[in-house]
């Protein structure tokens, strides 16, 4: 396992953006596998970028760092997803969901409950898990490995 804890702060030298560092999307679904969900943390507005980025899609500062994030958070909105991409069409249908993790960073990801039974405000875990065939069969060949992550209800 990696230890992703003393990440250099951007802005990143081109020598300094390496496979492994949570900067890149490799490096962001290692740590990812790991059990680790990184942001970048903009030191200019405070917003926090997931997956990371170098330069603040908020702001355009390039003052950030890595930072871990706490996997807990809350529903701020949920949608049912009736017609998936294809190799998702089993799955179907599935709720998705833009969840506010404790810490303000919010990202999008799959409900592990129906629609029906989602709410906003539900409190949910982030888990990570490796990806199922139909899942490797939708992703380009250099993601295949990459993790799954999913929310579930607390
Ligand atoms: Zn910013």
């Amino acid at each position: 396992m990696t230890d992703h804890t003393d990440t250099p702060t951007a802005p990143l030298a081109r020598d300094e953006v390496t496979a492994d560092s949570p900067f890149t999307l490799p490096g962001f679904f290692a740590a990812l596998a790991d059990g680790d969900l990184f942001a970048a943390v903009c030191e200019d507005c405070g917003k926090r970028l997931i997956p990371p980025r170098p330069a603040c899609y908020a702001c355009g500062g390039r003052n950030l760092h890595a930072e871990p994030q706490p996997n807990t958070g809350t529903v701020v909105s949920y949608t049912e997803v009736r017609t998936p991409p294809s190799a998702l069409a089993d799955r179907a249908p599935y709720t998705v969901a833009v969840v506010e993790l404790d810490s303000g960073a919010r990202l999008t990801g799959r409900v592990t409950v129906p629609y029906a039974d989602a709410a906003i405000d539900m409190s949910v875990r982030l888990v990570a898990r490796p990806p199922d065939a139909d899942e490797r069969e939708m992703a380009l060949s250099y993601e295949a490995e990459w993790p799954i992550h999913e929310f579930e209800p607390v």
